[in-house]
């Protein structure tokens, strides 16, 4: 039987928790009623667990839990934050501001808002460290900009950007603030309140939870209206109609709850061993260049390139561990990174680049193994090309 890799690729998906399985079980098994069965038991104790969960997952952001809604992951909620508010906006305000170092539903979200609607979106670009130009954002926004739609935590190279600062600004200026926060969510301290943001975006598989089930946190608020993209029996208060799935929502509650009360813990200890495993990248191959701000980032993650390696072979070359170069959509299509151009990585830098996420369940061990066994793949690909 051949050896798995080792895990370094969390930014793709996280594996379950052993505590969050625990909490999903008994809504396989016995507790199996529809939650918006208000006549019997079945549905009273399965609405119970989506109530917890709901307030669970609201005090990770400080928010309530009427402003949590379930969607089927990040990609349904940043679909229905976006749409939803081009939507309703639309014949007042048909402008929209995003980043080009967004995940892909945000991006295609918008253009579908562009071809559908008439949406005007402009798209920002970001600095070689990926984060927004804070002055660049307060001059593109004007009166007809009805959102702006920032991510908290990027999903390939990591960088936190400014949510408090984007926030002022997109407050001031009459604007809704939406963020994609499916790679931050549990992970960075946010305060909805605080930072102004009026929608969220959740993602369970990007925290130890399961996949195919997310989050939109949407602010109570008279002038913030958006439009269901999925319509039927009104649940999620007409928001997002379809059976809530107890099972997922419990999931996601637990693993709200477990990162909440390890957040700080989890970094620290996350930051250590991306430190040791960038040391040792960096003593065996000094040109290595780290992509995206070394402070402003999430601590799971390292973007890395090595000039002068045969990027096509990288990750044939460095198997024994599950890596990526890009994001898991990226990778599926093999093309060059999209964030990576927008920070300026050149081609063939892009295309020699890995993805290294580690998170709670790397080991020590791991780090070490893992850097025996990159550095092995780069060496003996230095032999063939320096
Ligand atoms: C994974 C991810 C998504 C998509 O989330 P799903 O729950 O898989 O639909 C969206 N945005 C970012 C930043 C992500 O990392």
């Amino acid at each position: 039987m051949t050896k798995r890799p080792i895990y370094m690729d969390y930014q793709a998906s996280t594996p379950v928790d052993p505590r969050v399985l625990k909490a999903m079980m008994p809504y396989f098994t016995e507790k199996f009623g529809n939650p918006h069965s208000a006549t019997h038991m079945y549905g009273w104790e399965t609405e119970a667990a989506v109530d917890i969960a709901r307030e669970d997952i609201a005090t990770v952001i400080n928010a309530q839990a009427s402003q949590i809604y379930f969607t089927s992951g990040a990609t349904e909620a940043n679909n229905l934050a976006i749409k939803g508010v081009m939507q309703a906006y639309k014949g007042h305000k048909n402008h929209m501001v995003t980043l080009a170092s967004e995940h892909m539903c945000v991006i295609a979200s918008a253009g579908a808002c562009a071809n559908i609607l008439g949406t005007d979106v402009t798209i920002l670009g970001v600095g070689k460290d990926g984060l927004v130009d804070l002055d660049a954002l307060d001059a593109a926004i004007t009166d007809q900009t009805a959102l702006v739609s920032i991510m908290a935590v990027n999903n390939e190279i990591g960088v936190i950007q400014p949510l408090a600062d984007i926030g002022k600004i997109a407050c001031a200026k009459g604007a809704i603030f939406h963020t994609d926060a499916a790679q931050a969510f549990g992970k960075i301290h946010i305060d909805v309140d605080a930072m102004h943001i009026d929608l969220l975006s959740i993602s369970g598989h990007k925290t130890y939870g399961p996949k195919g089930i997310g989050a939109l946190y949407h602010r109570d608020d008279q002038r913030l209206t958006i439009a269901p993209q999925m319509h039927g029996g009104g649940q999620e208060g007409g928001l997002r109609s379809g059976t809530v799935a107890p099972a997922l929502v419990a999931g996601l509650g637990a693993a709200a709850n477990i990162a909440h009360e390890n957040r700080a813990q989890e970094e620290t200890r996350l930051k250590n061993m991306t430190a040791r495993l960038l040391g040792k990248l960096a003593a065996a191959y000094p040109a290595m260049i780290v992509n995206g701000s070394c402070d402003q980032r999430w601590a799971g993650n390292m973007n890395v390139s090595f000039p002068n390696i045969d990027g096509t072979r990288l990750l044939a070359d460095t198997r024994g561990v599950a890596l990526s170069s890009g994001s898991a959509c990226s990778s599926a299509k093999g093309g060059v990174s999209r964030v990576l151009t927008a920070i300026g990585v050149s081609e063939i830098n892009a295309k020699a680049t890995l993805r290294i996420g580690i998170g709670r369940f790397t080991t020590d061990d791991e780090i070490d193994q893992a850097a025996d066994i990159i550095i092995k793949g780069l060496q003996g690909q230095k032999k063939l090309i320096i």
